[in-house]
């Protein structure tokens, strides 16, 4: 897409610090460096959001993320952990609309990166649970 900054950073017409890439996607540090090595993962094909996939770039793109995660964590022997988020929506926090997998290696519990569920258990009804889960699965394969 002619706009968009992740197919300019695909197509190298802007500066990326791509630590892999091959015919099917890029990883690239992410600028802002939530914490040291936060690296991104796109699909070098654009599509918006997760919702977009189809079942084969979905399998190709997730077979690679592994590997990646691998190769940073191993790139600094701080990291303890990673967290590999994706935003879908400008409501979810997404603010560039080519999809792309963070993955923000984690070094301690205090480090630059929050991540807050709350436990909202105690709010729900079994009945409204199923309800939920009934509308989900009547869904599944739209
Ligand atoms: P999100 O908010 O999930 O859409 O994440 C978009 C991410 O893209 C942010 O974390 C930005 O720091 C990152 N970003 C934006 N422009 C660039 C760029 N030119 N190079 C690397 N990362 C970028
Ligand atoms: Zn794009």
């Amino acid at each position: 897409m002619k706009d968009c900054i992740f197919c300019k950073i695909v197509r190298n017409e802007i500066p990326s610090y791509t630590v892999y890439e091959d015919d099917i996607v890029k990883a690239f540090l992410d600028i802002s460096q939530g914490t040291p090595g936060h690296t991104l993962v796109i699909p070098k094909k654009h599509i918006a959001n997760i919702f977009e996939y189809d079942e084969e770039l979905a399998s190709e793109v997730f077979a690679r993320i592994p590997k990646i995660a691998r190769a940073v964590k191993a790139s600094n022997p701080d990291i303890k952990g990673m967290n590999i988020l994706n935003n879908n929506g400008q409501v979810a926090y997404q603010s560039v609309f080519h999809s792309h997998f963070h993955l923000v290696p984690r070094y301690t519990s205090n480090d630059d990166f929050k991540m807050i569920f709350k436990d909202n258990s105690n709010k729900y009804s079994p009945d409204q649970l199923k309800a939920i889960q009934e509308s989900i699965e009547q869904h599944m394969g739209d």
